[in-house]
């Protein structure tokens, strides 16, 4: 039955400890037939990203942990000689230490960049899913099980179908279907701080109206003068901030590519 990993954005707190789990697993210790030690600098089978988002003071920032995807059309198959990549029954995907020696081309072939080329050992080299723990009456991987929040899950697909119904998979436009899915990777926001410059006070439940092709988006300031639209998709936007008594603030064009901090947005008082 195939195998799946569940992370989940939204629990990770960048605690690096599913890294370092890896690195404790793998660096030192030769699991051939599963794979020869991971290096102990440089290259990481599980890789936390974070990702900063706005602008200082309004920044939000998550954690991501990177691994094989253990993709079900996995390029890196096809890109091996002599059969050096394979999968297996439960849908893990490994590299053979002693075929794939020399071959460079795998490392190439992954298009998440999940196979490092260890020099040293002359031998392409990426997370094993760590098979060798499974197939010895482990439940878990060691990145999995050493998750204190939850956020990293690993079990049968159709145990795990509430978990991933919904969720994402990374780039799916590669086409090579991984394995591993993603829940609650936050989008863009647009974010801003409203006041009265001549009373210099903050204004509190100005109204704030977001548009995008045809969708619309409300929000008011809160108590610190603070109006935040998060999720946001990629796109351009068109803000209208306004409270009574006040000249409506406009600002168009605004693009999500990456989120937005407006600033202090200034609403002058009508006559
Ligand atoms: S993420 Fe890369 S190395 Fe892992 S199975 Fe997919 S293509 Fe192969
Ligand atoms: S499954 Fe094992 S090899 Fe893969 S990232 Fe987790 S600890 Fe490392
Ligand atoms: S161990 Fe869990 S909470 Fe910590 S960084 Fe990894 S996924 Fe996030």
């Amino acid at each position: 039955m195939a195998k799946v990993f569940v992370i989940d954005v939204a629990r990770c707190t960048g605690c690096y400890n599913c890294q370092l789990a890896c690195k404790d697993e793998h660096c030192g210790n030769d699991w051939t037939p599963y794979a020869k030690p991971q290096p102990e600098t440089g290259q990481f089978w599980c890789r936390v990203e974070e990702y900063v988002r706005g602008a200082i003071p309004k920044v939000k920032i998550h954690y991501i942990s990177k691994i094989c995807n253990h993709c079900a059309n996995a390029p890196c198959i096809p890109a091996a000689k002599n059969g050096a990549v394979y999968r297996r029954d439960d849908g893990l995907i490994i590299i053979d230490p002693e075929k794939a020696a020399g071959q460079r081309q795998i490392a190439g072939s992954c298009p998440y960049g999940a196979v490092y080329f260890n020099e040293a050992l002359n031998l392409p080299q990426k997370c094993t899913g760590c098979a060798h723990l499974l197939d010895h009456g482990a439940k878990l991987p060691r990145c999995v099980d050493a998750c204190p929040t939850d956020a990293m899950r690993f079990g049968e697909e159709a145990e795990l179908a509430e978990l991933t119904a919904g969720a994402v998979v990374l780039r799916p436009e590669t086409g090579a279907a991984p394995q591993v899915y993603y829940r609650n990777i936050p989008g863009m926001f647009i974010g801003g701080t409203v006041y009265d410059p001549v009373r210099e006070e903050i204004i509190e439940g100005a109204s704030c109206r977001l548009q995008s092709g045809g969708k619309t988006w409300r929000t008011a300031t809160d108590e610190f003068g603070d109006f935040w639209f998060t999720d946001l998709p990629v796109g351009v936007f068109e803000l209208a901030v306004d409270a009574k008594g006040y000249r409506t603030r406009v600002f168009a064009a605004l693009k999500t590519d990456e989120s937005l901090n407006l600033g202090d947005i200034a609403l002058d008082a009508c006559d």
